[in-house]
């Protein structure tokens, strides 16, 4: 048997990647019957060749789509891999391997499914497929190796994503927090730089553009960065700084200084002219300067309720004001020529829409909608009538929890501009921690997806932890799927992704981490609700008897075959191992039995991270650390000086 990969567009470099791609699955899956697969840009030369299957990869611009589109059409006599971009022919070439039987169960090589093949009648495959969202990807946070970013962005368009979202203008915190081991004092910390985290960035710009993916940059940092105060980090800073720069800080109590200490999420004095001309060109001046950026997000400091209060700037709303330094950068970027869109942001005090202002060119903005107070113990409500927006009173505003409340104000915002949009979403970022099965989390995503079209949203950004892996890789799995196919059936994909990852004793562990995720509550782990729980403490409870029954199950008894199940089956003991401290230290919290409380949050942070190198791809112990002492309630009972962020 041979197999023949051509493309044509030789210039192209992703086609070449992903002929490449193709090469490597096929030659394993029929290394079996000997298969000779290769790669060639000339068509004459692989069509002369006798007995030889060719496939092309190639462009088609004819679709009639802005989406992200594929075609799949292989006989007997060969056929084409086409997409309408070469993006969409890489995705293309992964649902090809994934019809095929691969199936890709998380980021690195050793999570993946490859079935060795002996027919080759079922390389015949016909499949057309147009990608039920714009916007599909995921936004860097918690903490995370250079290996880690780049076995993830790789994962990607195998999960049918076309977006990376690299926060900052450098992402220097998430890889800080790793190489420095911040929250675990087992590990020697590393010297890491800026300039390191500029390198790195570098480096996935390039993984990135390989594959054709869409670049997203920045978001917060603007504010600071614009007057020359670095902001890469939620850290305090006592930089000495000179009175024109104090000058332009917004005015809180009286006081121009860092809100709370923090650069990164200090407003400005956006009446001041001066703040404008400096904030619109220091955006126009990265766009300059980062042409592979396709997304540049521009928004305020993070935190709310820290907005200038001087008297010029009383007499805007803020969003008013956001929208006046928004319209400069597009009139500045349009002088110079640059197409860069720009995400603006809707969020803490910009829920609420503008009042006299209108964004002047909307086919340069896309609106980003990011509920970050919202619940996770249930997905968007779209039935029920929504809230009157409550009147916006400066500096003393509350967040709605409610997801009704949250989509009244994407509801108002609508009004005011109907171009371009997505949701920038959490479930992965805080609340994942709280869903011990992970089905929960799985299931909210699904549900919220589908909603998406209906709430007006062309797509979803995950601002997530890369290493979100514990138990499994379900949640992220079935977003990337569910993005790509608002069709797929959430307990289809569930099946398929626990009877890839645990073999014959599949069902058994879904019985047992979907009864864990029943008794899981998102919100509890993620501040919300009173900490004194009765409901909660009986509940985990219960899940510490069914974790230790399941410990003691057959499925752990015997050892699986291959050694992606061997794997799946290590993390799975390793969960086991460690979330019956964590059920004990939420439930003795949940309680007010302090000093239990105490004892097994110690217990259960030490041994995640005595254990962290073992299982560093899956587990985030920098953010469960941090989301666990500064919203669920443990830091007062925990000794180490940990940074704090809201
Ligand atoms: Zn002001």
């Amino acid at each position: 048997m041979n197999i023949s990969l051509i493309y044509m567009e030789n210039e192209n470099r992703t086609l070449a990647y992903a002929a490449s791609e193709a090469r490597e699955y096929l030659r394993r899956m029929f290394a079996g019957i000997g298969a000779s697969v290769s790669v060639k840009t000339d068509r004459q030369a692989a069509a002369d060749a006798a007995g030889c299957l060719t496939i092309s990869l190639e462009i088609d611009a004819a679709a009639d789509t802005r989406n992200d589109h594929f075609d799949i059409q292989i006989g007997p006599k060969g056929g084409r891999i086409a997409g309408n971009n070469a993006r969409s022919v890489l995705i293309g070439v992964y649902h090809y391997l994934y019809l095929l039987g691969c199936r890709f169960l998380g980021p690195g090589k050793d999570l993946e499914l490859v079935p060795e093949l002996t027919d080759t009648e079922c390389l015949y495959q016909s499949c057309s497929h147009t990608a039920s969202y714009y916007h599909r990807g995921v936004c860097i946070e918690g903490s995370e190796s250079l290996e880690n970013a780049l076995d993830f962005i790789d994962w990607l368009p195998k999960m049918g994503y076309n977006t990376c979202f690299i926060q900052f203008q450098i992402p220097y915190t998430f890889f800080a927090r790793w190489y420095r081991h911040e929250a675990n004092p087992y590990l020697e910390p590393e010297e890491f730089t800026a300039q390191d985290a500029a390198r790195y960035s570098d480096i996935m710009t390039e993984e990135l553009k390989k594959r054709d993916l869409l670049l997203q940059m920045v978001g917060h940092g603007w504010t600071g960065e614009s007057i020359g105060i670095p902001s890469m980090d939620w850290k305090t800073s006592d930089i000495q700084i000179t009175d024109r720069q104090r000058s332009m800080l917004a005015q809180v109590n009286g006081k121009r200084e860092f809100f709370r200490g923090i650069p990164m999420n200090t407003n400005l004095c956006y009446s001041n002219p001066d703040v404008v001309e400096a904030f619109s060109e220091s955006v126009v001046r990265y766009a300059a300067s980062h042409p592979g950026v396709d997304y540049l997000h521009v928004w305020l400091a993070d935190e709310c309720n820290n907005l200038c209060e001087c008297e010029e700037c009383a007499k805007s709303a803020p969003t008013d004001q956001y929208i006046r330094i928004l319209n400069v950068i597009d009139e500045k970027l349009t002088a110079r020529g640059l197409d860069t869109r720009i995400v603006f942001l809707l969020y803490q005090e910009l829920l609420w829409p503008p009042v006299e202002e209108k964004l002047k060119n909307p086919n340069r903005f896309v609106l980003m909608f990011a509920p970050i107070s919202r619940s996770f113990n249930s997905a968007y409500q779209l039935d029920e009538e929504l809230p009157p927006i409550p009147a916006y009173e400066r500096n003393h505003i509350t967040l709605p929890v409610n997801l009704g409340q949250n989509l009244a104000y994407l509801r108002a915002w609508q009004e005011h501009f109907d171009g371009d949009s997505f949701v920038y979403d959490y479930h992965l970022g805080r609340a994942h921690f709280g869903d011990l099965g992970y089905v929960h989390i799985s299931r909210i995503i699904n549900d919220d997806i589908a909603r998406l079209g209906k709430m007006k949203l062309n797509g979803h950004i995950s601002c997530q932890e890369f290493r979100a892996g514990m138990p499994n890789f379900l949640p992220n799995y079935v977003m990337g799927r569910k993005l790509l196919d608002i069709d797929s059936d959430f307990d289809e994909m569930t099946r398929e992704y626990y009877q890839a990852a645990y073999g014959a004793g599949w069902e058994n562990v879904l019985a047992y981490l979907t009864e864990l995720s029943r008794l899981s509550d998102c919100d509890y782990f993620n501040k919300k609700g009173p900490r004194t729980n009765p409901d909660v403490a009986e509940r985990m409870r219960r899940a510490r008897r069914l974790t230790d029954e399941f410990a003691q199950s057959a499925y752990f008894a015997e050892k699986p075959e291959g050694a992606l199940q061997i794997r799946f089956q290590e993390m799975l003991r390793y969960h086991c191992g460690y979330v019956v401290y964590l059920e004990d230290a939420l439930g003795e919290l949940a309680a007010g039995k302090t000093a239990e409380a105490k004892e097994s949050w110690t217990r259960f942070i030490d041994t995640i991270r005595k254990n962290e190198l073992k299982f560093q791809p899956y587990l985030d112990v920098y953010r469960i650390h941090e989301v666990s002492l500064n919203f669920t309630g443990f830091r007062k009972y925990c000794g180490c000086a940990a940074p704090q962020r809201m």
